[in-house]
């Protein structure tokens, strides 16, 4: 890639990450292209941007950790210094330390993917790449190298630099070691995505395990010595009562961590061992917000959503078990429709992620802010959209209904395992069947599948029973060839043919392999399989009747449209998921015939 092409790719994440305008990268880019200097390094010279901004973008790109301080004492400089220091100041990258597997460095610029492959070559290994502003990488460079030169002794005279007071503290604290593991802990489970963290006793030794994709690691272990410790460390982060070990308790962590501010919620629960187990929950504030197309709807359930959300009024309620996506599925609608001409209110508990230009309440029940409260206060608040995170009981319902009624759309979730489910959930509620058909529009019922690592999925012929389990055998779809779709559904009608494959092959499944690339665990990331009922003329009518939830599904699906198992045989047929997670998803998920 040419300097300019390099400025320019590098302008359009900046951008995007909102460091700078657009409007103001364009002579920017001019500029670079005349002097040949590196679009950060003007940016930053001419105070158009922030240097730690920068980095931050760079790293939230790139999935990267971003290092708010390099720890300059810490690198040992046998192994930064492989690296010659023209070089390492030109591309301003520095190896930090290393294992058996990898070598570590902090760069400025991690998409100058040329000086990564470099240190790659050096040592011989993967190199995992960390990301710090300009100024701290330099700075580090030229403290290893001072440090070469001047020899070890030099090591104590360093020690008077303030901005080496943390580490002093760190030192001379009994707990040290502790608070450091303590965090590392956090530090590890960011990286690695997980969502949860439990730390459990165990005969001999403290096990942490972190929850990634929905599946539990064995993360560490530590000697049972340390459990006390660890326990009370954890309790007084969360602002626990340490002295209480017999009954559970609830708390709330905050800390920023690589740059990310991540909420945590803390659950202690007392163990026959003597010791409590923890369990925390990860909520990242600042995490990627997906958009409507990243979610993984297939064309035509992408195009009815993206109707139904555009509509001025009606009730989208998204259902699934915990666990199963329905947040990200509501933020990303928000975000579609998230413009200045609307005013959005949501009501949570809690909030998960902030969005900008949307108004978000963390619901209290124990101060009396609950999510009926919060709502019959939005009404006063001139909204034009309404999320609310989930609907409980009647009085909220009620609300819910009345706000769309007078014009209001209103978007929340239910606890039901299928879409159809979730018009009888209402229903006994309590709610008048009239009042649902008048208002709610449209209900999406999803579950989440993990993804195959695509470097080392094995194809494979499926069996007969597997394709009939996912009802791709030809009975079943020769069934959905003589349905009369009806005009909602048909609308991006391309959905029972072998998505990427020719009908009439054999079908090709695939299962999990492992590599590097996934951490041999087969798959990276999860996605949603979804069913989008549409509360149409067929449907609605079977509302007021009181039918039950199957009798909806069965007229539903004989309209066209496609249960959460049709999806995932879809995502399976297309190499991005196996039978098993399909199978294991939709469990409850009835095979209605005609
Ligand atoms: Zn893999």
């Amino acid at each position: 890639m040419s300097a300019v092409a390099h400025a320019e790719y590098i302008g359009e994440i900046l951008v995007r990450h909102g460091v700078i305008d657009a409007a103001r990268l364009i002579p920017l880019l001019d500029t670079v292209r005349e002097r040949g200097q590196t679009l950060t390094e003007l940016m930053i010279s001419t105070n158009v941007a922030d240097a730690t901004k920068i980095a931050q973008a760079f790293a939230s790109e790139m999935g990267m950790d971003f290092v708010p301080k390099i720890d300059k004492d810490a690198i040992p400089f046998d192994i930064a210094t492989r690296l010659p220091i023209t070089y390492a100041k030109q591309h301003l990258i520095l190896p930090i330390s290393e294992d058996d597997t990898h070598v570590y460095a902090v760069c400025a610029d991690p998409l100058d993917t040329t000086a990564v492959d470099d240190v790659r070559s050096i040592f011989g290994k993967p190199v995992e790449v960390s990301v710090a502003a300009n100024q701290q990488v330099l700075d580090a460079i030229n403290r290893v190298w001072e440090k070469r030169d001047a020899g070890q002794s030099n090591l104590q005279g360093d020690k008077h630099d303030e901005e080496d007071n943390l580490v002093d503290i760190i030192d001379s604290d009994d707990d040290a070691p502790i608070i450091a593991w303590v965090n590392s802990l956090f530090a590890l489970a960011v990286r690695e995505r997980a969502s949860d963290i439990h730390i459990e006793p165990e005969e001999r030794d403290v096990v942490v395990r972190y929850r990634i994709d929905g599946e539990l690691y064995v993360a560490r272990r530590a000697s049972k010595q340390f459990m006390a410790p660890i326990i009370a460390r954890v309790k007084i982060m969360a602002s626990l009562d340490i002295a209480e070990k017999r009954l559970p308790q609830d708390g709330r962590i905050t800390l920023k961590i690589a740059g990310k501010s991540v909420d945590i919620r803390v659950s202690t629960v007392p163990t026959s061992r003597g010791f409590e187990r923890i369990v925390m929950r990860l909520l990242h504030k600042t995490s990627v917000l997906l958009g409507l197309d990243d979610l993984g709807f297939a064309p035509r359930e992408y195009g009815i959503m993206d109707h139904l959300i555009q509509r001025p009024d009606g009730i989208i309620l998204v259902t699934g078990p915990t666990g199963s996506g329905k947040t990200t599925t509501l933020y990303a609608c928000l975000n579609r429709i998230n413009e200045p001409s609307r005013n959005i209110l949501t009501a949570e508990d809690p909030v998960e992620y902030e969005i900008g230009g949307i108004h978000q309440v963390h619901v209290h029940p124990s101060i009396g802010l609950t999510f009926e409260s919060a709502l019959r206060a939005f009404l006063r608040q001139d909204p034009d959209v309404i999320m609310v995170g989930e609907i409980r009981d009647r009085p909220t319902a009620e609300i819910a209904i009345h706000a769309s009624l007078t014009g209001h759309l209103v978007l929340s979730t239910l606890h039901t395992n299928d879409a159809a489910s979730a018009v009888t959930r209402l229903v006994e509620m309590e709610v008048e069947p009239f009042l649902v058909r008048s208002s709610v529009i449209g209900i999406l019922a999803q579950r989440l599948v993990r993804m195959l690592c695509q470097q080392c999925k094995v194809p494979y012929q499926p069996t007969q029973y597997e394709l009939k389990q996912l009802g791709l055998d030809e009975e079943r779809l020769a069934w959905k060839q003589r349905r009369t779709i009806s005009p909602r559904y048909a609308v991006h009608n391309q959905v029972y043919e072998y998505v990427g494959q020719k009908m009439g092959d054999e079908p090709v499944f695939y299962k999990a392999g492992g590599c590097d690339a996934c951490m041999n665990k087969g798959f990276i990331g999860r996605r949603g399989i979804y069913e989008l009922l549409v509360i149409d003329d067929a449907v609605g009518p079977l509302i007021l009747k009181n039918a039950d939830a199957l009798t909806v599904k069965r007229v539903a699906i004989a309209q066209g449209m496609d249960t959460m198992r049709d999806d995932g045989a879809r995502k399976v047929l297309r190499g991005m998921t196996t039978v098993e997670e399909v199978l294991a998803a939709t469990q409850e998920d009835i095979i209605v015939d005609e």
